[in-house]
This record gives C-alpha cells, sequence and structure tokens, in this order.
C-alpha cells in the first residue's frame, strides 16, 4: 500500500506531501509550556495532538528527533515585551526561588503527559540551560544588521527586515496592517518600531532571573529560546515546527524572522497549528470560569462536571477531532466519547486471543471489506492526521473483530494474512499510534481491592480516626491512587 503521508503547512496555506529533508529521518520542533502554573487542558491537547503526529511518524518507520522546550525563563505576561517573567512573579507571590517554581510544575507537566500516556520527546531542552546560546543569537543578529542595542536591551528591527524579506510570511498579514493594529506596548520609547520586539531585556534591579552579556545584566526574549535550541538539536532547517494556533501571528512569526535574519533560513518546511478547546462553544478562561485542569477533569470536582473522565477518555475525546479543528467541551460530548472509547477498548483487548478458524473458502466481499478498512485506517492519519478518520476505521475493524470473536461467523472465510492484517492493523492504530491504553481491564482487577480499602477508610472516618483515614488517603496518593470525596463520602477513586 502507498503510504504518502500529506500535511497542513500554516507557511503555504495548504496540504503538501510530507518529504523530510534527510530521507528517513525526520525532525520536529514543539513549543512547549512555561511552567509557572498547572498546565491547562488547552495545552493538553495540543501537546496529545503532537504526540499522535509523533506516534505516526514513528509507525511509519522514520527515525524521529523530537524536540519540545520548556520555558522556565524570559516569558513575560504579555507577548510585546511587557509585565513581569511569568516565573519570576509566581516566585515572588509563593516566596519560592524560580527554580523550585519551575521544579513543580515540570514535574507536574510530565506526570500529566505520562497520566494521557503520551511519551516523552527526545530532547526536552530548557531556556536557562542555554543562555550562551541565545546571547550569540543576539550577537549574530546585531552583526548581521537586523538588531539594536537601547540602554541594555536590544530589539529586533522588524521594518528593516521586512525590506529584505516578508515578515509576515507566517501569518499572511501585509507589514502595514499589523503596524495598524498593533498597540504601543512594552520597551515601546526604546524600540525604532511599533512590531520591534526584544532579543535581549535589561533587568531591572528587582529582577530574580538574570544573566550577565555583553550588553549587561538582562535576561533573553521568550522568542528567541526556540531559534536558539531548534539551531542547536535540529540544524538551521528541519522538517515540522509546531505549537498551538496562537503562537503563530507573533511567537513563530518572529522566531521565522530571527532564523532568517541570523542563518538565512526559515527553519522548518512544515509549520503545524493546533487549534482552541472551547467549553460549551464560549473560549475557556480562567476569567470566565469555565476552565479546569486535567485532575479536576479526572475527578470530576469541577462545578461544570458531572463527574470525572478517566484519561484515555479525554485522551480519545480528543482524537475524536481533527488536531486543525476546534474542539469543543461539553458534558455529552465526552459522554459519547467514553462510551466510544470502552467500545473500541473492548475490541481491543479481544484482539491479541482472537484465533483463525480453519479456512472454509474465501468470502472476497468480506475479505476485500476488511482490507479497505486496514487501509482506511492509514487513509485517516496520511490525510493530516486525521484521526477521527482514523477511529471510523477503526470501528468498522472493530465489529469484525467482535463478530469472529463471538463466532457469530466463521473466520475461515477470510485469507489467513487477511485475518493476521485485521489483528496487527488494530493493534498498531489503538496501542501504538493513537496511545490508548486498556484502562478498564486494570481497574476492573483491582477495584474490588480499591472498595475494600475505600470501605475500611469510610469506618475509620465515621469512628472520627482521621489519622488512619489520611494515612490511608496519602498512603494510596503516593502509589498512584486518588480518591474522590464527595457529598456521600468517598465511593470512586481514580489512577493519578
Ligand atoms: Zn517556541
Amino acid at each position: 500500500m502507498e503510504q504518502k503521508l500529506f500535511v497542513y503547512n500554516t507557511l503555504t496555506r495548504k496540504k503538501e506531501e510530507f518529504i523530510p529533508l534527510n530521507e528517513g529521518h525526520v525532525g520536529m520542533y514543539v513549543c512547549g509550556p512555561t511552567v509557572y502554573s498547572d498546565v491547562h487542558l488547552g495545552n493538553c491537547r495540543t501537546f496529545i495532538s503532537f504526540d499522535l503526529i509523533f506516534r505516526y511518524l514513528l509507525h511509519l518507520g522514520y527515525k524521529v528527533r523530537y524536540v519540545r522546550n520548556i520555558t522556565d525563563a524570559g516569558h513575560l505576561e504579555g507577548d510585546s515585551d511587557e509585565g513581569e517573567d511569568k516565573v519570576s512573579k509566581k516566585a515572588k507571590i509563593a516566596q519560592l526561588e524560580p527554580m523550585e517554581i519551575v521544579q513543580k510544575y515540570t514535574v507536574d507537566f510530565h506526570n500529566v503527559m505520562q497520566v494521557f500516556n503520551s511519551l516523552p520527546p527526545s530532547i526536552e531542552p530548557t531556556a536557562t540551560g542555554h543562555i550562551i546560546e541565545q546571547i550569540e543569537l543576539v550577537k549574530t543578529i546585531l552583526e548581521k544588521g537586523y538588531a539594536y542595542e537601547v540602554d541594555g536591551s536590544v530589539y529586533f528591527d522588524v521594518e528593516k527586515y521586512n525590506q529584505s524579506q516578508d515578515y509576515g510570511i507566517l501569518n499572511g498579514r501585509k507589514l502595514e496592517d499589523m503596524l495598524n493594529n498593533t498597540r504601543n506596548l512594552g520597551g515601546q520609547n526604546e524600540k525604532h518600531g511599533k512590531l520591534d520586539f526584544a532579543l535581549w531585556i535589561k533587568a531591572k534591579p528587582e529582577h530574580l532571573m538574570k544573566w550577565p552579556s555583553p550588553w549587561g545584566l538582562g535576561f533573553p526574549g521568550w522568542h528567541l529560546e526556540c531559534s536558539a535550541m531548534s539551531n542547536k538539536y535540529l540544524g538551521h532547517q528541519f522538517d515540522i515546527h509546531g505549537g498551538g494556533i496562537d503562537l503563530m501571528p507573533t511567537h513563530h512569526t518572529n522566531e521565522i524572522a530571527q532564523n532568517m535574519a541570523c542563518c538565512g533560513k526559515n527553519p522548518a518546511s512544515y509549520w503545524l497549528h493546533t487549534n482552541m478547546l472551547t467549553m460549551n462553544g464560549q473560549k475557556m478562561s480562567k476569567s470566565l470560569g469555565n476552565s479546569f485542569l486535567p485532575h479536576e477533569l479526572f475527578l470530576g470536582t469541577h462545578p461544570l462536571l458531572k463527574k470525572g473522565y478517566s484519561p484515555m477518555t479525554v485522551r480519545f475525546f480528543f482524537m475524536q477531532a481533527s488536531y486543525r479543528s476546534t474542539v469543543d467541551f461539553s458534558n455529552e460530548a465526552i459522554e459519547a466519547a467514553e462510551i466510544f472509547y470502552k467500545k473500541l477498548a473492548e475490541a481491543a483487548k479481544k484482539v491479541a486471543a482472537l484465533q483463525q478458524n480453519a479456512l472454509i473458502g474465501v468470502d472476497e466481499e468480506t475479505d476485500k471489506a476488511i482490507n479497505d478498512f486496514c487501509d482506511d485506517c492509514y487513509h485517516g492519519m496520511n490525510d493530516n492526521f486525521n484521526s477521527p478518520k482514523t477511529l471510523e476505521a477503526l470501528n468498522n475493524l472493530s465489529k469484525w473483530i467482535n463478530t469472529y470473536s463471538s463466532n457469530t461467523r466463521n473466520s475461515g472465510e477470510i485469507k489467513a494474512e487477511t485475518f493476521e492484517r485485521m489483528k496487527k492493523t488494530y493493534n498498531d492504530f489503538f496501542f501504538d499510534v493513537l496511545g490508548l491504553k486498556l484502562e478498564d481491564s486494570e481497574n476492573g482487577a483491582t477495584d474490588d481491592l480499591m472498595q475494600l480499602v475505600i470501605k475500611l477508610r469510610n469506618e475509620a472516618k465515621l469512628n472520627k480516626d482521621y489519622a488512619t483515614s489520611d494515612k490511608i488517603r496519602e498512603g494510596l496518593k503516593n502509589i498512584g491512587f486518588q480518591l474522590n470525596d464527595n457529598k456521600q463520602g468517598t465511593t470512586d477513586w481514580v489512577r493519578i
């Protein structure tokens, strides 16, 4: 079967055949989290989407170097060089070292990604670990004449750059439009042009995270780290650059400008962007009170949630939409995803033990239908990682798996290689490509034990033996089980 992969490239605004720069190898860079607070669900969707892309490229046999950074310095509250550094601000409020904040939220982020069964990237570099590389990059951009220094800060000269290059190449906008629609923000009295952005920012005395540089004590601009780290680990040109769609207009636009200015090359051939997660049709935001954290979703503790949903249900729910579409979260939608996930998981459980009956002669129509569904699994993913199409194909295969498993029809009616292909394709896509797990069977095996522990703990609470009840709760937490307390007492539990 021919395996041509097509991806939607934001840069060209079309679907293009994916042809890596080096045959058999893929270099992929994805903008990672800023580790100053809990990772929110929208971010989880982005990283799960790129996990799916990573997994499919691996499945196709590519050697993939997947770099996803950790932003631990330089990301200011506003995207236009205004406000405080997010990590520093949180550190001051919590009266902690910035690196304590970074450590806490990096560990939390990794835990959440693991719960979602996302593979770790090949390299996870941090901004603070690459200050030298970032300073070198600023020096080169200065030497090439695309930046200027003002009182210890260095700014990128967008209008000068646009004389020879297209600054709006990624967002498809003209410089004049962007200039007209830009507010005057941070560092404006120092900047030559409204769109100029900081490469290096002079640190105020109270600023916590700062480093010596040729321009004095300061810290890098947020956009710089991704140019420096992608250059270092993937070279001046690589295949895929990804991130959330919100990063496209400014962060990625500036990243391209930096790379072009220093190395004369747009760093990535294909720019991929994931879309937003909304709640009942509205943008999720803390101020609207309609955003929740992964653990609130697992435990069902947010007022907008009817109940908790398992991590695999959430992963499955995200994959029911293409990464480029908006996903609208509602209790009804995720409940439907839960039912669908369980249905496909049931078939996945049966696959391993499924044995073909002795051949009785081939029913060509059935044989072809099953081969077509196997092909459809690939067609879906080859069409810009269209996971809903692949899920539909798996759903079709699951019906045959159930049919043959229950002997409703004789599995000897299809060729032996078709039977094996059906099993392998289902297995490969359910587990390896979509990254789903069989959490039900695992949970089922331990649920009886957990119910016993919950009962003992409830009894301890009734006897006002809170020391024991707390000990049970903490002990379970340490080994990865979270009890879900509600008005009726404790009745439920989840793996964390
Ligand atoms: Zn980035």
